[in-house]
């Protein structure tokens, strides 16, 4: 069975499609610069060589349809009527949505509505979905959502201490972000530890260009960092995560800024970037620190000072942790942010064993036999979880139409 996965930028597209019968990725690429100069697509097959492809790409729409083409060029002998179900990743469910879903007519509505929560990202995953419904007619088309994980939260934990009608005017409570792949690590480490899921207290770090961490109690997620948008919680790459809100009001009178660019400010310019005045990957950063710029190694102990407060406060919040999980490219890849975040959590009962940490990129126990509280390296893998979420959907779908017909 084939499931197309989807993720539609404003100016790019990016896909992967799986076999699901074993769970290998035939395809996957990128079509990027729509609607702008410069537009082209980059595509990968299984045991093939990369191949990039100059073209105008108008819009979304010609954009879909040249991927599908090249996709049927790869010599895979795949063909668009051969996909049974299309992935979308959809970054906004709102309150509206605790779980992936088929797309119908009235969940187009709805998504068309949640795009006000956020406009950047909604419309354009929207868009792919209603170009997949036209150019694929027969697949079924499953939304799954960023904030989806996170709408177990608690009242206490989501909510904003703001007039209760700014909540009821404008959804303004914390959504939380990242949550496929919180939810996929959770799952993940539950299968590593050996332990039922709901049986345990993790504490997941998204540690990315983005970065946030969940509080997962017995399988669900009682906390998170991001927010209302994906710019609070932890100071991140170029986001300048918690502040005090009156900085806002401060900024935009004292430096004159209009309210576009105090958000550009504090979601591109800010963050590890803002305070090194360097980067913003922690390559560059773990170097320049290495050779004594102490800009970037500011900038590197505030991120790891965030990430450790935090788990403090889910450790607090959950009234223990099991294990702590670290994914995403920082995650994944640091070995210096892992030691520099888990040094100072000694205080758990965490024992980190020095060797495990040199690991990259892999599933690993970074914990000593002797250490209370377990850390773990588990990488994400966020279209994966949209093939299985796609499948299962389709599956439960195709059950229910057979019993229709033979009823
Ligand atoms: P995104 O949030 O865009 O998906 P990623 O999860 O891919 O981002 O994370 C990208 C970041 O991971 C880079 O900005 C870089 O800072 C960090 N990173 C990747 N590899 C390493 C490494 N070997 N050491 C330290 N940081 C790394």
């Amino acid at each position: 069975m084939l499931i197309l996965v989807l993720n539609c930028g404003s100016s790019s597209v990016k896909y992967k499609l799986y076999n699901m019968e074993n769970e290998t990725v035939l395809l996957s690429g990128l079509a990027e610069r729509i609607g702008l100069s410069g537009a082209r697509l980059v595509q990968k097959a299984a045991g093939q060589e990369k191949v990039t492809w100059e073209m105008r790409l108008a819009d979304h729409r010609t954009a879909v349809e040249a991927i599908l083409r090249r996709m049927g060029d790869a010599g895979l002998g795949v063909r668009g009527e051969d996909i049974a179900a299309v992935g979308h990743r959809v970054v906004h469910g709102g309150e509206a949505f605790a779980a992936s879903t088929v797309v119908d007519d009235a969940v187009l509505q709805k998504l068309e509505e949640l795009s006000q929560l956020a406009p950047l990202h909604n419309p354009p995953n929207v868009t792919g979905i209603k170009i997949c419904r036209q150019l694929l007619p027969h697949a079924l088309q499953v939304a799954v959502f960023d904030t989806a994980f996170h709408q177990t939260m608690p009242p206490k934990a989501y909510m904003y201490a703001l007039p209760y009608e700014y909540y009821r005017k404008y959804g303004l409570r914390k959504y939380g972000f990242h949550g496929t792949s919180h939810r996929y690590v959770a799952q993940r480490a539950a299968q590593m530890l050996g332990r039922p899921l709901d049986e345990l207290k993790l504490i997941t770090c998204h540690l990315g260009n983005g970065s946030s961490l969940c509080a997962v109690k017995e399988g669900r997620a009682v906390d998170t960092t991001m927010g209302f948008t994906p710019l609070s919680g932890l100071v991140m790459g170029t986001r300048c995560g918690d502040i005090d809100p009156a900085v806002v009001a401060l900024l935009i009178e004292k430096e004159g800024l209009t309210p576009g660019r105090v958000s550009d400010l504090l979601n591109k310019q800010s963050g590890v970037l803002g305070v090194s005045g360097l980067s913003s990957d922690f390559r560059d950063l773990e170097q320049a620190a290495t050779a004594g710029n102490r800009q970037a190694q500011l900038a590197l102990d505030m991120f790891v000072y965030s990430v450790q407060k935090w788990v403090g406060a889910f450790a607090a919040a959950m009234g223990g942790v099991d294990a702590i999980v670290f994914t995403a490219g920082i995650g994944e890849n640091s070995p210096y942010v892992r030691r520099q975040v888990l040094d100072g959590l000694t205080w758990l009962g965490l024992r980190l064993d020095e060797r495990a940490n040199c690991t990259r990129g892999r599933d690993a126990w970074l914990t000593t036999p002797d250490s209370e509280v377990q850390a773990l390296v588990v990488p994400t893998d966020e279209e994966l979880v949209i093939a299985r979420d796609a499948a299962g959907l389709l599956a439960e779908h195709t059950l229910m139409e057979n019993i229709s017909i033979t009823a």
